[in-house]
Parts: C-alpha cells; structure tokens; sequence
C-alpha cells in the first residue's frame, strides 16, 4: 500500500538516519561533524517534495498548500535545514490539511438517533456495493441491527449482488423489482427499522449518475423521500486524480456530507488522501482496505502518516 510515496520518502529522508550502532549521544555529535551533507539547501528540498507529491497523485493545488505552509512553517531564515526536522513539519501539515476535514466527522457508531438511515452514493464500479456489505458487516459486529435497501433498482444485478452480500453478512435487505421506484424501496426499508426497532438502514443507489439525468433526478427523490441522516459518496483510490472532479460533479448535483475511500490496498502511489481532504473539504470517515467484508476500517490520520512515512 502506498509504496510510491512511501519509496520517495524514506528515500528523501533516510539521508539523515543515524547507522543504529551509532546512536550515542557522544557519536551523533561524531556523525554530525563527519556527514555535513546531512542538510539540504530550501529550494532543492521543496522541489523534491513538490515532484514527489504529484508524482504520487497528489493534486496540484493539495501540493501547492502543503509546500506553502511548509515555507511558512519552517520559516523564512534558514537556508539550509537538516532532514529529520522537515520531515516532522511536512507530517504536521499533511495532518493539518486531513484534520481540518475530519476533525468533526461523525462516529457513527455513536449516534443516537435510530433507526439511522445512511445513502450511499458513488460511481459504478467504486466499490459503493462492496462498501455497503462491509458497513453492515462493521455495524453488526459492533452488535448493531441493520437493514440493507436494494435501491439500485436500475442496474441489471445489482439488487442480486446486493442480495447475495446481505445474506452473507447475515442481515435483512428490503428489495423490489428491477426497475421500480428507489424512492419506495428507501421508504419501505426506513419504515420496516422502524416497525422491528432495527439501527441502521443502508440504502444504495443507482451509479451511473452524472451521465444520466434520469437518474440523478431519481437520487433526489430517493433523498427527499429518505431524508437521510448521512450520505456518504464512495470513492476509489485508483482513479488518481481525476477523484476530484468525480467528487465535485456529485456535489454540484446533490449534497453529501461524508466519504468512504476504496481500494487503498491496490493503491500502490498513495496521495488520493490527501487530495481528497484539501480539494473535496469532507471528512474520509472510512477506508476500504480490501475485497473482503472484514476489509474496513475507520479512517484515522495516524495510521495513514505511518503509512506514507514507514520504510
Ligand atoms: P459498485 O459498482 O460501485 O457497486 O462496485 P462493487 O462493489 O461491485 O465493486 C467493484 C469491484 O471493486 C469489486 O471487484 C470489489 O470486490 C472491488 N472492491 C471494492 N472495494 C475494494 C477495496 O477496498 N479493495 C479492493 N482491492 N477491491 C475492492
């Protein structure tokens, strides 16, 4: 996971690590004097970052604001700078820019309304179907009971696909026929929590939105109907950069409040994050980590510095 950003980093900044053997405070004193080079002049420093960054999918203007606030924060005196101390600003900006998005995300698991309708809206193929079976995996394991609505009733499959995962999960799914109205399909599934006291309701929507008016019309309906007390856009890793412009022609259409990144196993440059928080200003409130149910985990800012910063 991650290995560009990863390999571009640890190359970066592994010209300040000290051999293990010499890691006295007398032989540091004795590495320091031997190996000057230890410091890098600004310039060729920021440029490597910069290169790096979008070199590893960070967009343009995600990059620019980390090496701005990286300039500010280093101040402006120094003109050489030893590596160790970069590296620990450019993981304090990189969590200021995710922070200043997820700071507020809702802990979902922490609601107090119920039944807690959640709409998931994506692009096919992002993983919004998978996302679903392994929220309700996540939420009923945390013994929460859940109902899944089979809302994409315009896609051939997808209320089988829907189906097939509600059943392996082990929880109730409300479905119509293919091609009947979402909208009832949410409706039907809210009121059914509400008669069995269910917590959670899930409800997927048709994927192919921004090229079908139809559709996106639909998808209003579905949340006029719903009146959803979260909807979350899924999004997937893979697609680079262009994850921004998918984020922001869903926005321009119908508000969300919340994203779901996935396929951060197979993402092997690493910097969809970190775009995400600076371009969409939405909190990442879960990752998908994998094909499996179990492959999800809440997203955490830690973890991903880690990530990006482990060699
Ligand atoms: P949808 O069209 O958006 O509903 O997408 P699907 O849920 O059908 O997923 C499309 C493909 O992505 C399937 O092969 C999933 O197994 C795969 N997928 C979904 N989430 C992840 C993930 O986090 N990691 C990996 N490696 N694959 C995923």
């Amino acid at each position: 996971m991650f290995d560009k950003l990863k390999k571009k980093f640890s190359d970066i900044f592994s010209k300040s690590d000290i051999p293990e053997t010499d890691k006295t405070v007398a032989s540091k004193a004795d590495y320091k004097k031997e190996e000057p080079e230890k410091t890098i002049k600004r310039d060729e420093l920021e440029n490597t970052i910069e290169e790096t960054l979008l070199e590893a999918d960070v967009s343009f203007d995600a990059t620019e604001q980390i090496i701005n606030n990286l300039k500010s924060n280093l101040g402006k005196v120094k003109r050489k700078i030893d590596y160790a101390s970069v590296e620990s600003e450019l993981k304090d900006v990189i969590k200021q820019i995710i922070n200043a998005n997820n700071s507020n995300a809702i802990d979902i698991l922490s609601v107090e309304k119920k039944p807690f309708v959640i709409l998931f809206l994506g692009i096919n193929g992002t993983g919004k179907t998978t996302t679903i079976g392994k929220m309700a995996y996540y939420l009923k394991n945390h013994g929460q009971k859940v109902v899944l609505a089979a809302a994409d009733t315009f896609r051939a499959g997808a209320i089988d696909q829907l189906n097939i995962l509600a059943n392996n999960v082990g929880v109730e799914i409300i479905k119509h026929d293919f091609k009947s109205d979402p909208a009832s399909v949410a409706f039907d599934a809210i009121d059914h929590a509400r008669a069995r006291k269910l917590d959670y309701v899930l409800i997927d929507s048709a994927g192919r939105m921004h090229t079908n008016k139809n559709l996106l019309d639909e998808m209003k309906k579905i949340k006029r109907v719903a009146k959803p007390d979260l909807t979350i856009l899924v999004l997937d890793a893979m697609i680079g950069q262009d994850v921004i412009d998918q984020a922001n022609t869903f926005s321009s259409e119908i508000s969300y409040d919340a994203v779901i990144v996935t396929k951060l196993d197979t993402d092997a440059r690493g910097g969809s994050i970190i775009s995400i928080s600076a371009g969409i200003k939405k909190p990442v409130i879960f990752v998908g980590i994998g094909q499996n149910m179990e492959d999800i985990i809440p997203f955490n800012v830690d973890w991903y510095l880690n990530k990006i910063f482990s060699s």
